[in-house]
């Protein structure tokens, strides 16, 4: 921890690194939705591969009983008439929305399996959130994050097989299990004290360095990263703590 706190005060910080996304089947309609599409759908399900009860009976699956859709939205698209006319327009105009129930993959069963994105090699600490009762799942996630984390952390969710985001998310995880539940939202002080915990579980496990992408982050939620550091750093060492000395009984 030191170490990494060093850093960040030098400023000797690495390149920022992009992070590789796990991607939707290619067959997946929601595949060619909109952004606010995929956000809506992902926000309600907590599934980005939702499709319409008619799709998922042509993938070789059938909608279990009980299940509940969730909405997207279609526009509603008309030709006009021209002015003073009854011709009608070339052009077709958006006059509104319609919802369109569509169902989560988990609402589904059949014969044709689902995709699995599980990575082939689990990172670090991956045994140890399973024995802390934190179920770990990969599966592709909406455009606008990488994961995410039940506020209780009983679960998080995984768009990448990159360690930085799975470190990341249980920090949030043991967080929520130290403080009884997370607040909502991008909080400034829990975003810290998960990313920080992330860049010394990378140094520890031996990835790349990746203080440079932390500071950045830090930096979207704090003026200061350095001082956000600081007041987060007790907190860091309680979920570090929790989760180091886990894996030394195991
Ligand atoms: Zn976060």
């Amino acid at each position: 921890m030191k170490k990494v706190l060093q850093q960040f005060k030098t400023g000797d910080l690495s390149p920022i690194t992009n992070v590789a996304r796990i991607h939707l089947d290619d067959t997946a309609p929601a595949m060619r939705w909109s952004l606010s599409n995929k956000v809506l759908a992902y926000a309600q399900s907590g599934e980005l591969d939702c499709r319409g009860y008619r799709q998922w009976e042509q993938a070789g699956r059938m909608v279990k009983k009980g299940e509940k859709a969730v909405y997207i939205l279609r526009p509603v698209m008309v030709r006009m008439r021209k002015q003073d006319s009854e011709e009608l327009e070339e052009k077709y105009t958006c006059i509104g929305f319609s919802t369109v129930p569509v169902f989560a993959a988990s609402s589904t069963e059949g014969q044709s399996g689902l995709t699995v994105y599980d990575p082939i090699k689990y990172p670090p600490l991956y045994e140890i959130a399973q024995k802390l009762g934190v179920a770990v799942e990969y599966a592709p996630v909406a455009d606008n994050k990488l994961g995410d984390c039940l506020a209780d952390g009983s679960k998080i969710r995984l768009g990448t097989h990159d360690e930085r985001i799975f470190f990341h998310e249980l920090a949030h995880a043991i967080h929520a299990r130290i403080d009884g539940e997370l607040k909502g939202g991008q909080h400034a002080g829990q975003e810290t004290i998960a990313e920080f915990t992330s860049v010394v579980l990378m140094d520890l496990y031996g990835f790349a360095d990746t203080t440079g992408n932390a500071w950045n982050y830090i930096s979207q939620y704090a003026e200061d990263p350095l001082l956000a550091v600081t007041k987060a750093i007790g907190t860091v060492e309680k979920v570090l703590k929790v989760l180091l000395e886990e894996e030394l009984t195991c």
